[in-house]
């Protein structure tokens, strides 16, 4: 292997989309893209259905001009305000590329309207010279019949702003203001959600308890207020896609926008719904290896050994690169780029945003990734996982900017093949048995979280859309959620009274309806598409940089069946639990001869 350079924790440079945030340079920014704007404007009088290709492929690139200015522009505040989520410059600059971003969109609309009401003859006329820019055009057609005039268009777009937009960022505003305390060994704590949860993981189960205890405690005490922003949500939702757009269900909007058919989701959500006994199976060996006579919903994320390694930033950065080296040397070499354009934020300081994500604001760049790198194993996997993400982007990068990202079910692939990768290969290189135990039982509680969880999440979603609709209060909503999380787990985990407040302290459900469903899509996806890579082998390789390097240029289902792969038949699906399955049977193998 190369001998890689030593990385430290750091800050992110941001010099590669402004060099500053300075007023002058911003003013400029606003002003370049205004002209954009008025210049796109002035083409509407040629948008007719004898327009020549020529001109039409010339207006397509002066939009996606405007889109990567727009982008670019939006990419560095938004960047910027995730540095410092204090740092009031940084929020209001924010709020005002929001509202401008609104009037923009508005003032292009024109486009894409007069584009999807053009007739099937002329449109394929015009896509049959557009390249790669095709599939983003035939998307845009897809959304005909659910298409209102400009001046209806409009409105909605701005009234959104003010509207479902403010409560979403309300809900926002107030839930990240929570803190929590906690009594740890006689000393109270005062901590945020993030810090919160990692007693969910603690090897003490009072102390895991009450973590639980507290989160849905805090929660609960705004819940009438949090249920009654969610049903204001889901109502505007089914008024406009329902109502006024003519969905046949709420879901089918999102699942249009995904370019799924509602089949396939459907299917989707009933094998995850059938499979509820192999992670059953699962909580019921966690509780023999933890000596409790039965898992509390407490418990279910709680280590089986007191394993608690910590790497250096380095150490973790050389374990990433060496796992994806090992799959494809390519691979390491464009994690890598990431470091040394010095696009990474690493260091955990306050006021910044928790978590992580990757961030590619113009398609064609090196992406940003946000860390907070504490030296945690969960931390090396992020790693991992958000390089995936900078992987992906970097093989789809030669596509257009409105085809180079990767549709929301597909943008989970590199990132879960990259973790992957890694447990592949801290398995293959530990020899510690309590070690390579907790990596096992990492991977099966990661499943959990991310399908079957998710799963469970879209279902509840898709009743309670219909609840809210027939005038069901917060409290039925509260009690449905519950009987969600009973069927889910049956008989072997036991859930709390408070967990009925869970649904109020998810924001994917408030802020995009139906998200949750593409994390078990895309999970249960990587899982046979590992399968197959540990079956075939190099043969696999390439059919795999072929889908990620596919980007967004294809529709999901296409692009799959291309790789060989058909997500139509619920046998799919199911092969991707079956993987869940043996990891089970080999956890409860290792449990007899322990
Ligand atoms: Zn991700």
């Amino acid at each position: 292997m190369n001998t890689l350079p030593t990385y430290q924790q750091s800050r992110w440079s941001l010099a590669e989309l402004f060099a500053s945030a300075e007023p002058s340079e911003m003013q400029q920014a606003f002003s370049s893209l205004e002209q954009k704007v008025a210049q796109f404007e002035t083409i509407r009088p040629a948008l007719t259905e004898t327009v020549s290709s020529a001109d039409f492929m010339q207006f397509v690139r002066q939009l996606e001009e405007t889109n990567i200015e727009a982008g670019r522009l939006y990419g560095f505040v938004n960047l910027q305000f995730s540095e410092d989520t204090q740092n009031q410059a940084a929020q209001s600059l924010l709020a005002r590329v929001q509202q401008l971003f609104a009037e923009l969109t508005n003032r292009t609309l024109f486009f894409s309207l007069w584009w999807k009401d053009l007739p099937d003859t002329a449109a394929e006329r015009l896509m049959a010279v557009a390249g790669d820019y095709c599939y983003w055009l035939e998307e845009m057609r897809h959304f005909k019949p659910h298409t209102l005039s400009e001046a209806e268009e409009k409105i909605i777009n701005l009234k959104d702003v003010t509207g479902a937009s403010a409560l979403s960022l309300l809900y926002d505003s107030l839930t990240n203001r929570y803190t929590f305390k906690l009594e740890v060994e006689g000393e109270t704590k005062e901590l945020t959600r993030d810090a919160l949860m990692v007693y969910a993981r603690h090897v003490n189960p009072d102390l895991r308890a009450a973590a639980y205890q507290e989160l849905y405690r805090v929660y609960g005490n705004d819940g009438p207020i949090l249920g009654q922003i969610y049903q204001a949500l889901v109502r505007d939702w089914r008024n406009e896609q329902v109502g006024l757009r003519k969905f046949a269900s709420p879901i089918s909007a999102r699942n249009l926008a995904n370019d799924l058919p509602d089949r396939v989701v459907d299917t989707l959500l009933e094998i995850c719904q059938k499979n509820r006994p192999v992670f059953a199976r699962f909580f019921k060996l966690k509780a023999r290896w933890l000596g409790m006579p039965h898992l509390r919903r407490y418990d279910i994320y709680a280590p089986v050994a007191a394993a608690d390694k910590q790497y250096t930033f380095a150490q973790s950065a050389g374990m990433v690169f060496d796992s994806f080296a090992h799959f494809d040397p390519l691979f390491a070499e464009l994690a890598e780029r990431v470091f040394k354009a010095n696009h990474l934020d690493s260091q955990v300081r306050k006021g910044k945003r928790g978590g992580a994500f990757c961030s590619t604001p113009v398609h064609d760049l090196t992406p940003w990734v946000l860390l907070n790198f504490q030296g945690k194993p969960s931390d090396v996997a992020t790693m991992a996982h958000e390089l995936g993400h900078a992987i992906h982007s970097q093989l789809a990068s030669k596509h257009t900017a409105f085809t180079a990202h990767a549709s929301l079910p597909l943008a989970e692939t590199a990132s879960t093949f990259a973790e992957m990768m890694l447990v592949d290969r801290l398995l293959a290189e530990e020899t510690d048995a309590a070690v390579r135990r907790d990596l096992l039982f990492r991977q099966v509680d990661d499943a959990y979280a991310t399908i079957q969880r998710q799963a469970y999440f879209a279902l509840f979603e898709r009743q309670a859309h219909e609840m809210a609709d027939n005038g069901a209060s917060v409290d039925e909503l509260s009690e449905t959620y519950l009987q969600t999380l009973k069927e889910q787990f049956g008989d072997a985990v036991e859930v709390g009274e408070e967990f009925h407040w869970e649904w109020v302290s998810i924001p994917h459900i408030y802020e995009v309806p139906f998200y949750v469903y593409a994390y078990a899509f895309g999970q249960l996806l990587v899982l046979s598409l590992y399968q197959q890579y540990k079956v075939e082998g190099e043969a696999f390789k390439a059919r795999y940089v072929k889908i990620l390097s596919t980007g967004g240029s294809q529709a999901p289902v296409k692009l799959l069946a291309e790789a060989g792969i058909d997500i139509t038949p619920a046998e799919f699906w199911q092969g991707g639990f079956d993987v869940i399955g043996s990891l089970v049977d080999k956890l409860e193998k290792d449990f007899m001869v322990y």
